[in-house]
């Protein structure tokens, strides 16, 4: 997957990519990520991109001409059927349905506001998909996007080395994951349960999978709810 990443500061950007998952994918060439400075398509000479809202407030707002210019540019140099992300707070809810669906095209360009965010224009002229990760105020969209490529990227074949990881995660199950222990067997009075060292692999499928049920009744009832698609009927 190509991903091409417009913000205004790209060492932010590039110092996350460069770790974890996203620093795998990239190196394993699953991920294509590039980060660019929206200054390069600034209007003026001193590199300008953001100006006073008309009609007063506060804050400024970054120029409909700079990332119109940016957008369109990418996608063409791209080539590919990119799909174009705005995260904003207006936005569909970020989840892990929306990530999965992202995995499914070849290019991504995501594009990070600033300050009081894009004049409206933005939004008319690019045919983007808006997006939010939830209903608070981020200082950028620099997270945001790090916050959606990464879960897509999970999402990407061999980006999490053992598939299995990524189909058992809180979610993309329809479930929460179950609990998980490691050494040591005890720690403060509290043991390991019995069935995760009793090598009976059957026996620990089954159990996990009543651990994930229960969480889920617990913590996040509304996704066994008929419709949400979850594939786990209520019993
Ligand atoms: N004035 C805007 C409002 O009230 O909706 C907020 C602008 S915010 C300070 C600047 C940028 O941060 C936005 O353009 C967007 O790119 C990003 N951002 C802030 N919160 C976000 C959220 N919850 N989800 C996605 N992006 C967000």
């Amino acid at each position: 997957m190509r991903c091409d990443i417009l913000t205004l500061f790209p060492a932010a950007v590039e110092s996350y990519l460069a770790v974890g998952v996203l620093g795998k994918a990239a190196i394993s060439g699953v991920l294509v990520p590039r980060v660019l400075d929206l200054r390069r398509w600034a209007g003026n000479r001193y590199g300008q991109v953001d100006d006073a809202p008309f009609g007063g407030g506060a804050g400024m707002v970054l120029m409909a001409p700079v990332v119109v210019r940016a957008v369109r540019e990418v996608v063409q140099a791209q080539g590919l059927p990119s799909r174009i992300v705005i995260p904003d707070p207006r936005g569909r809810r970020f989840d892990d349905r929306l990530a999965r669906e992202l995995a499914g095209s070849p290019a991504l360009v995501l594009v990070c506001g600033r300050y009081e965010g894009f004049d409206e224009r933005v939004f008319e002229l690019l045919p983007a998909e808006v997006i939010s990760i939830g209903d608070y105020i981020l200082a950028g969209g620099e997270l945001a996007a790090l916050v959606i490529l990464e879960a897509t990227a999970r999402h990407l074949p061999g980006v999490v080395g053992d598939p299995d990881s990524v189909a058992e995660d809180s979610f993309t199950s329809g479930l929460l994951d179950y609990p998980v222990y490691t050494r040591p067997r005890e720690f403060e009075g509290l043991a390991v349960p019995e069935v995760l060292l009793s090598g009976d692999h059957a026996a620990v499928r089954r159990w996990r999978r009543e651990q994930a049920l229960a969480r889920t009744r617990r913590w996040r009832p509304d996704l066994l709810a008929p419709g949400t698609g979850t594939g786990e009927p209520e019993q």
